[in-house]
This record gives structure tokens, sequence and C-alpha cells, in this order.
């Protein structure tokens, strides 16, 4: 089911840029001229080669806005390291290499899906973390940058208190996660799901899609979830058309975790 295209992308509506430029009008006037709108956007499942990863690449290249992308170590190797750095080709302070689920896997029998679930024993969730970590450092060197994002956005509370202790900047889950984060370990959530929706209704999805879209923006922090495998056409131009819209929004910033962590925010 990795693959599943959301029924929203079957086909944009007519009058899509029309709606997206009030949604993002309204929230910068909610926000307020004196308060600026962080905006990130975060790839996860990232270290395969593919078309699909190249075409997201090159979005971003060309519109040179920063992307935060979610590498599972385990499916990492040197030549796959090397092809993504290709795509990446010379604008490096625009990509945030950072830290997915070593596998990717499930661990939890009941319950939601969760690789740092609450059922593991700390010691198995500290190896899946120093070795995705170590792995990464030694392929990527300084590309890397060591914010955690966990598989489905979740994690315990364990894993939580352990990345703080192995060196790890941040964490990015989603909006409203628990257990909270320890203090000093600051969650870049995300708040916008263009990929992984649940909706039957292509309408209700994107009434849902921009309403989360509006409500990011008011509140002065956006984090903008991709998942490149389940994108289609529809998904590539949409994505073009929203990074086109808020580039023109003067008073919204595009950032990567070491522009927020810069900023403290
Ligand atoms: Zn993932």
């Amino acid at each position: 089911m990795l693959n599943k295209v959301s029924p929203i992308w079957r086909r944009l509506p007519s009058d899509l840029a029309d709606r997206m430029e009030r949604c993002i009008s309204i929230a910068s006037e909610r926000r307020g001229q004196n308060n600026s709108g962080n905006i990130f956007f975060r790839a996860d499942d990232v270290a395969a080669p593919g078309e699909k990863f190249a075409r997201l690449m090159e979005i971003f290249k060309r519109h040179r806005a920063p992307l935060c992308l979610a590498v599972v170590p385990a499916w990492l190797s040197d030549s796959r390291w090397q092809y993504l750095k290709g795509l990446a080709a010379k604008e490096s302070s625009l990509w945030c290499w950072h830290q997915h689920g070593w596998r990717h896997v499930n661990h939890e029998i009941h319950g939601k899906k969760q690789e740092f679930g609450a059922s593991r024993n700390r010691s198995d969730i500290k190896r899946d973390l120093v070795q995705g970590k170590r792995r990464l450092e030694d392929l990527m060197a300084a590309d890397f940058y060591p914010v955690f994002t966990p598989p489905w956005n979740r994690c315990s509370l364990g894993t939580l208190q352990l990345l703080g202790k192995l060196g790890y900047v941040a964490v990015s889950r989603s909006c409203g996660s628990r257990p909270q984060t320890p203090r000093g370990l600051p969650d870049f959530y995300a708040n916008v799901d263009l990929h992984t929706r649940k909706e039957r209704d292509p309408a209700v999805g994107w009434k849902n899609l921009l309403e989360e879209l509006q409500a990011a923006i008011s509140s002065t922090f956006c984090g903008i979830m991709i998942h490149h495998q389940r994108m289609n056409a529809a998904a590539f131009d949409f994505l073009e058309m929203l990074i086109r819209i808020l580039f023109k929004h003067r008073e919204l910033q595009l950032l990567n975790y070491r522009d927020l962590n810069r900023l403290g925010a």
C-alpha cells in the first residue's frame, strides 16, 4: 500500500490556484504582519533511486526551495548516496538530509504502526538509532544533520529521551504528537499532509487540505509532508504551484531544519 495515491490527485480542481491564493492571503492576515511565517517541506522515505524522487529534487532545485529529506539508513548505500548527491547538485544549502527509521518497519502488534514504539526495549531502540546515525554520518559526512523523523510520525518517550542524549538537535513528528518532547528537544512538526491523506471523496480532501494549509500558515509554523512514491503528475503539478505561490508571499520564509534551529524555532 506504500504507493497508493490519494483520490485528491485524480485531477486538480480548475479553481485551485485562486483557492490557494485566497487561503494563503487569509492565513497571512490572521497571523499578523509582525509575525513571519516559517515554512518547511519534509520528504519522507528517501534512499532508493527512482524517477519520482528525481522529479521531486528537480522541482526544489529549479525553484531554489529548501527541503528536509528523511533518509532510511538501512536502505542507503554508498552508490545510492552518490546518486542522491548527484541529484542535489551543488545547491547544498537547500537540503537538510536527516534520519528516518532504521529499516522503516512496524514492531507493534497492537495499535498504531511504530518502529520506535513503547513495546520495544530501550537497548533495541538505542541500537537502531545509533546504527542509523552512524551509517548516515559515515556516508554523508557534513551533509547529515542530526534530526530524527520517526516513521508514521510517532515514537515512545524513551526514544525521545535517547535522542537528546545521542546528540540529535530535534525530532519531527505531527502537530500535537504525544508524548511531549523533553526540554531542549524541539519538535519541528508537520501539520500539512499532501500524500498520505485518507479522504475518499476528493472534494472533502481538497477542502481539508486547504484548511490545514491555512491553519498552519496562520500559526507561524507550517511543516508540509511529502511522500514522493505516492505522487502522480497532478501531485507534482500541485507541488510546483504551491512553491510558486509561497515564494510570491514575501512575508513567508521557506526554511530547512538547519535554518529553523538557527532561529531557535
Ligand atoms: Zn516514512
